[in-house]
């Protein structure tokens, strides 16, 4: 029998959400506020949506680069730990802008210690990534797994992770890298979900094509080395990323060592398995194009993701291709414009 997770605890509050509109953070303010948890949310709306966050969730906006208005809102929330999601996260775009995400990613990030440290914030947990392993060795990844990142992207998030084991050091600040797989999906209300400009990731992309958005959707590499030639992900329901994050924190406030954590299922699915379901979820044609292969996109790209489940006791409940898709489905057929509507 599949492994039960145990019910989400509840971490300790005030708690600072750092890109807290944006796609998986909004989800994880979400969940913490329904859990009754204090917490404010800081976001420049650069990439967020407003309407992501409860209204009842106190809204600062402000820039990870502004040190004055970090220091204002740390004064004022005092917040003992942080979700750390703001950040830049497009890799093609990091290619063609890598000093702009160092800014944003690493100096930003530099400058939120810092106002942590005023405040003597306990507790981080960091929206890390698996392309901080660059290239495969070998499949499933493990924490253990070289990180050699091969994008500028991937670069600013390990800098962040190792900035993050140095504030350990110097001021005893407790942290979790999360290292996420391919997120993914919506909030089951169908009220929430993705909404990137510009899009660029495959789900929201392919069923933009079912609702006749858009004409097809572009399959990059057909010849790759996996059972259909097409690129293999390792999709996590954003509903499980957000109780990760609870997870993560609640171990770090229970006195737990710092840790690194993939999330992901442990199982990949390939870019015409992602069409078929989509198909078969939303009842309409995808048509689709065959096209060469992405730059720089791996063949594969699987977790193991065993230290999440013995560390966090997370368990995956809304990751399969089906629920994650009839999600998704739900968001964009009920929300066509995203969050515009
Ligand atoms: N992909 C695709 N067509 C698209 C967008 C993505 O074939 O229009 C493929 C991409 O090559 C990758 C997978 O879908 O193998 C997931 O891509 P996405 O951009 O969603 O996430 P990534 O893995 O790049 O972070």
């Amino acid at each position: 029998m599949a492994p039960q997770p145990a019910s989400t605890p509840v971490p300790s509050g005030p708690i600072l959400v750092t890109g807290g509109a944006g796609y998986v953070g909004s989800h994880a303010v979400r969940m913490l506020h329904r859990a009754g948890v204090s917490l404010a949310v800081l976001d420049n709306l650069s990439a967020g949506h407003l309407s992501a966050v409860p209204k009842k969730v106190p809204f600062f906006k402000g820039d990870l680069l502004d040190a004055d208005r970090l220091d204002e809102v740390f004064a004022e929330i005092r917040p003992r730990a942080i979700l750390h999601f703001a950040a830049r996260c497009y890799v093609g775009e990091s290619v063609r802008d890598p000093e702009g995400y160092h800014l944003v990613n690493v100096e930003g990030t530099q400058r939120l210690l810092r106002a942590a440290r005023k405040v003597e914030v306990k507790e981080f947990v960091f929206s890390s990534t698996c392309a901080t392993y660059g290239v495969p060795l070998g499949l499933p990844i493990n924490e253990d797994h070289p990180q050699n990142p091969i994008s500028p992207y991937g670069e600013t998030k390990l800098k962040v992770e190792h900035m993050l084991a140095a504030e350990e050091k110097e001021v005893g600040l407790r942290f979790a890298c999360l290292r996420y797989f391919n997120a993914a999906g919506a909030d089951p209300s169908g009220l929430h979900g993705e909404d990137h400009r510009p899009e660029t990731h495959l789900i929201p992309l392919t069923l933009q094509v079912a609702l006749g958005q858009r004409e097809q959707l572009s399959v990059f590499g057909t010849d790759h080395d996996t059972r259909d030639g097409t690129c293999i992900r390792d999709y996590v329901h954003i509903d499980d990323l957000a109780d990760a994050h609870l997870r993560a924190l609640s171990l770090l406030q229970s006195g737990h060592e710092s840790l690194a954590c993939n999330l992901g299922t442990g199982e990949g699915v390939t870019v015409r398995e992602v069409i078929a379901m989509a198909r078969k979820v939303s009842g309409h044609p995808v048509p689709s194009l065959d096209t060469s292969a992405r730059e720089g996109d791996p063949a594969g790209l699987i977790s193991d993701g065993s230290r999440a489940i013995t560390m966090l006791g997370w368990v995956p409940r809304r990751s399969d291709l089906r629920t994650l898709l009839e999600d998704a489905w739900r968001w964009h057929r009920k929300h066509p414009t995203g969050y515009r509507d």
